[in-house]
Formats: C-alpha cells, structure tokens, sequence
C-alpha cells in the first residue's frame, strides 16, 4: 500500500515514510491510495484491539519494511484493557472507554503506536529524530510517555499556558530526559501554528530531522481505527446491528479513524461528532461555508479547537458537501449543559464522565428524547475523570480515584521552557 498527499495524489509515500515525515512535503495529510475492504466474516474468530488490529492493518502494512513486525507493534501498543461498558440508560447504549492507558486518554494508542512504529523504521542517518507535538493536554502528555527514553529520538511539546488542567500539565512537564516541554503564551492554535511553521521553515529542516505525532500523522489514525473495529465486531456480534457511535471531538482525528473504519466495511451506523462551543464544524455541517475561527476556552478542553486539522482528509473523502453531512452529523454543547450532564449522570447512571465523554453522554440523551437511537450506540470515552478534578469534583461531591499509572507520573518533578508564541522562540529552542 502506497500513501499520498490530500493536496496531490502524485505526492506519494510509503507507510514507514509518511509515518516519519507527519505531514506530507507539500503540506497536505497522508491518505491511503486505495482503502482495503473487508466483511465482518474475515474477523470470525478475532475478537478485542489487540487480536483484530493485525488482521485489519495487514492491508495497510503491505510492502512496508514494518509489515513483518505488525504483530509485534500491536502487542506493545495495546497492552491494556478497552471495555465496552453497557448503560443503563433508555435504548441500548455503551460506552468504550479508552483511557486506561499510561495517561488516561484515548491520545495514549495513537501514541504508543506510533511510537512502536518509528522505533523500528531503519533511519538512514544517525542523527536524533525531533518529535515535534502540539498539544490542547493529553495528545502532549500521552506522546511524551510513548517516546521517553527511546534512543534517538527527542520529543518536543508545545502546550498553551493556562489553558490545560493543572494534572494535564503536570503530566506534559514530568519526563526530562529526551522530553522537552514548552509552555506557549498562547493558544493551541498558535501552538498547532508554530508546528507548521517549524515543518515549513527551510533554515530548520537542515538543522534538525523533524517528525510529528499530531492526529495529521497517519500512525495515530491507523491505531484509533482499531478499537472502532474490536468495538462495531462486539456490537453487531450481539445484535446483527451496525454500531452507531457518538464522538467527542477537536481535531477530528479519533472519529476519522472511525469514518475510515466504516469506509473499509466494518458495521458501522451513525457517527455522531460531539463538539464543545466550538462550533466550526457544526456550522460547516449547517451552512456549507468552511470557517475556521480562534478557539474559545471550555471545560472540555483537549476540544478546544477552531481549525480542526482533519477537516482536510473529511473532504477530501467527500468533497461534495451532501456527501459529508449524509457521512457524519455534529452536535455542540455548552460548559453548562456539561456541568449539567456530569452532576445528572453521576447519580442516575453511576458514571462519572470527564467533561469530553460528558459531551457524547448529553448528545445520546438529546437524540434519545428525539427518538433518533434505534440500534446499538456506543459513547466514546476519551479520558479519565480524574485527570479533570477541579472540574468533576465539585459536580459529582466527591473526589475521583486516581488511577495508579497516572498517579505515579503525577509525583514526578516538573521542568518545563516558558515562550512566546513565535517562530523565532521555537526556532531558538530546537538550535
Ligand atoms: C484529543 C481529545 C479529544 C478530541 O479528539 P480529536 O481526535 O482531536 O478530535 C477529545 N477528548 C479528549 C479527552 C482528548 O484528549
């Protein structure tokens, strides 16, 4: 299988390729030339992430130098539990919770993933891989956990000061070692800005071998892929249903990989993109007109996102816009029907939601009053309460038990680079 750029289909690469480089030279995002297609009988007997993720990525891998060592990549990436956890809510609802990896947040398969991946692609020189991440708070911390301590590679992350939880933080300041953090005066999208403009910046280039780990690198979307997979199999297994999901969203990377998982054959439903008051996409859906904006902080904020970067491979998939509004429906909710959502389901349903999974905990309440659930839905999870508590505690009237990966990081010391959002402070950083 051969990749190529959103922007020109001659601007091609092979998997271990595009993985390296993140973002295509010309700018654009990686997409398959061809997508594989599957039916649910060619996963008979497979059953959970770790053991359908070979059989799916197979295809993808093909020809690859990595493709030999899939198996491998897949057993230390997805070395923890993903359950699907029914609701007792009306309709037949779920919710897979995908945050009981090393920092709690869906953000950690992408990561280990990829980084399972680059440590095995034969580099041509030896000089040391620059990880490049910007973060809105898990994608930082999870890639940073990933890469600590793999030989010749150095990750440096780029978080907006202020504006990610005070545990989020402490999990982007607590490696040392190859990991570098750098609190930005700023947004994420300035964060997400600077990035880009490191990778395009000629000076920095011959300097440094740079590489991404945002949701544009196609090793994040492939992985993610996967528990749509494990989970639409379980789903349909149980009911002869397609599975429909409901997906907080930001950059748009988790529910790509849930678009391309349907694309592919999976039995995939409805998919329900659930926004915060960032309503870019929403509006996109509504009126046509494609307007990026400055994010605007909210509880939920690893959504805090007015340019969602994934947009770019959404329509490119469907470029006609009756195409993509038939493909995804977008819901948005405000911080007060979160705080609203978390406090209500603490007690009738007995979960307690972080602020994101509260988002697709209103959305599938709101649907089901419309009487627009038939089928299985299933709520994606995307982190952990705890990693929110001054948000979550206060709600729900008690503290959130932390789990114990996180807690450890959580006693580390910190060290972290305080500077502005400029190309010239980046710059500095990475000479
Ligand atoms: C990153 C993140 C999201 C948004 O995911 P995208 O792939 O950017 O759409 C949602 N919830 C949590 C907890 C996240 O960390």
């Amino acid at each position: 299988m051969r990749f190529h750029s959103t922007r020109n289909a001659g601007e091609t690469a092979t998997l271990s390729e595009a993985l390296a480089r993140g973002i295509a030279p010309d700018g654009g995002l990686y997409v398959p030339d061809e997508f594989p297609s599957f039916t649910v009988a060619d996963f008979d007997g497979l059953d959970g992430i770790a053991a359908v993720a070979p059989k799916f990525l197979a295809p993808l891998f093909a020809g690859d130098p990595l493709a030999s060592q899939l198996p491998a990549i897949v057993a230390e990436a997805f070395d923890f539990p993903v359950p699907l956890k029914a609701l007792p809510v009306s309709g037949d609802a779920s919710v897979l919770e995908l945050f009981h990896g090393p920092t709690a947040a869906f953000k950690d398969f992408g990561a280990r993933f990829l980084a399972a991946c680059m440590a095995r692609i034969p580099r041509a020189t030896d000089r040391t891989l620059t990880i490049l991440v910007a973060t809105s708070g898990d994608t930082g911390g999870a890639v940073a956990a990933a890469f600590h301590d793999r030989p010749g590679i150095e990750v440096v992350v780029l978080f907006p000061r202020g504006l990610v939880s005070p545990r989020q933080e402490l999990q982007l300041t607590c490696w040392g070692g190859n990991v570098r953090s750098l609190s930005v005066a700023g947004t994420f999208d300035d964060c997400q800005r600077l990035v880009k403009a490191a990778f395009a910046d000629p000076e920095l280039a011959a300097h440094r071998e740079l590489s991404s780990a945002n949701s544009i690198n196609i090793g994040r979307l492939l992985p993610q892929a996967c528990y749509y997979v494990a989970a639409s199999l379980q789903g349909f297994r149980r009911t002869g249903k397609k599975v429909n999901f409901i997906v907080p969203s930001g950059n748009l990377g988790n529910v790509l990989a849930a678009v391309w998982a349907r694309k592919m054959g999976l039995p995939i439903g409805e998919l329900v993109i659930t926004f915060n008051a960032n309503r870019t996409v929403p509006d996109f859906l509504e009126t046509g007109v494609w307007e990026p904006r400055p994010s605007v902080a909210t509880l939920a904020s690893a959504m805090d996102v007015g340019n969602p970067s994934n947009m770019e491979r959404l329509r490119y998939l469907h470029p006609v816009h009756d195409d993509i509004t038939a493909a995804v429906r977008a819901d948005s909710v405000s911080d007060e029907a979160i705080r609203a959502r978390i406090t209500h389901d603490r007690t009738a349903l007995g979960e307690t939601w972080c602020p994101h999974t509260a988002c697709a905990a209103e959305t599938y309440d709101r649907l089901s009053a419309a009487d627009k659930v038939k089928g299985p839905w299933v709520l994606v999870g995307t982190a952990h309460p705890a990693k929110f508590p001054e948000t979550v505690e206060p709600l729900v009237g008690h503290t959130v038990p932390v789990p114990d990966s996180l807690a450890r990081l959580l006693e580390l010391p910190r060290s972290v680079t305080e500077v502005p959002a400029t190309l010239e402070a980046l710059a500095a950083v990475l000479r």
